[in-house]
């Protein structure tokens, strides 16, 4: 539930309530800028109606309200003010856009540098790359592992951005946090909670792309929540398409821009797109890309490679370094419209 405090409620007011919810062995969380809101997680269904009453009738508490939604600190009741999380220089989810960008998977030092340096100087803001691959085959390249993240920490030593990389696994959440500045949750696994937990506990921000069984909006706002309930508040959502009707031959997934809008109106988390993984086909990246600004996107995701031909995955979907270039010359003009700059 969450407890709207009056305007010029004073601070012991205001600790009087946090006592008392977490005397009753309850959770608090605590925002509002004019107004203080204090959101009390996790409240069981024989404690609510009481504690509503309560808090409800001092004078400096001007309302109590049930968060009925299953997730909690992700919604927006909880926390109306828009999260903003920062992964190195970058901050997501403020008027800057967010642009990620690099290869699908770390092939070798060359190609990151190199691709490092093209997509920095066209205006990304975070590296992107492989080092652990969920491929559909176990017989098709999987990653370098803990060599690949080394390969990534020395393209931030070089060139200055931030990395994101996915951590497939909960026992390898330590050592990825060891090299990266964000974990990626790959779509594959949104609802693996104890990859989810686990990463929770982690200090480091988490992007959560939307996939898994059941990829519905609520799914994975809860599983958002399996991360914030764990103390890791630096949760950025990613929107990467689902599996389509039918046409695999011409698109890999349908991306769901309808996604960007509605997750803001019930959640306070920034929300990424990529548009790479969302269609599959290169050609069709830079027109998902601006939509996704229109619709609201606090960022992208968009794999990059020198060769995308000979890419070691995801090649068909890669944009080579001009039509990267060119995506960035045309973005501002976007984001101008979208009241965003890049
Ligand atoms: C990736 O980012 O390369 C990736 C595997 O993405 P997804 O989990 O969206 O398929
Ligand atoms: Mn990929």
């Amino acid at each position: 539930m969450i407890i709207i405090l009056k305007q010029g409620a004073t601070e012991e007011e205001k600790q009087h309530i946090i006592d008392r919810v977490k005397e009753m062995g309850y959770g608090v969380n605590v925002s509002g800028v004019a107004q203080t809101v204090i959101g009390a997680i996790g409240v069981l269904q024989k404690d609510r109606d009481g504690l509503m009453e309560q808090l409800g009738a001092l004078p400096y508490v001007e309302r109590v309200v049930p968060v009925l939604k299953r997730y909690k600190l992700a919604s927006i009741e909880f926390h109306p003010e828009r999260t903003t999380v920062s992964v190195g220089d970058c901050v997501i989810g403020g008027e800057r856009l967010a642009i990620m960008a690099g290869p699908c998977s770390v092939e070798s030092e060359d190609q990151v540098l190199a691709t490092a340096r093209v997509v920095r100087e066209a205006g990304a803001t975070i590296l992107r790359g492989g080092a652990y691959k969920p491929r559909t085959s176990p017989y098709e390249f999987q990653g370098f592992g803990e060599d690949g993240l080394k390969i990534l920490a020395a393209a931030r030593d070089a060139c200055g951005l931030a990395i994101v990389t996915e951590v497939l696994d909960p026992h390898d959440v330590d050592l990825v946090c060891r090299y990266a500045d964000m974990l990626q949750i790959g779509a594959r696994n949104m609802q693996n909670y104890t990859l989810l937990r686990e990463v929770g506990k982690a200090r480091k921000p988490v992007l959560l792309k939307r996939g898994g069984m059941y990829p519905t909006i609520e799914n994975w706002l809860l599983s958002a929540e399996y991360v914030l309930a764990e103390g890791n508040r630096d949760v950025v959502l990613c929107e990467r398409g689902l599996p389509p009707y039918g046409d695999t031959n011409l698109r890999r997934n349908v991306l769901d821009l309808t996604a960007v809008p509605l997750v803001k109106e019930l959640s306070h988390l920034p929300v990424i797109v990529d548009p790479s993984h969302g269609t599959g086909k290169a050609n069709l990246v830079p027109a998902l890309a601006r939509a996704a600004i229109i619709v609201g996107a606090d960022g992208l995701m968009v794999e990059v490679h020198p060769e995308p031909e000979l890419a070691w995955s995801d090649g068909p979907q890669s944009l080579d370094f001009p039509a990267f270039q060119a995506m960035m010359r045309d973005l501002p003009r976007v984001a101008q419209t979208a009241g965003r700059r890049l």
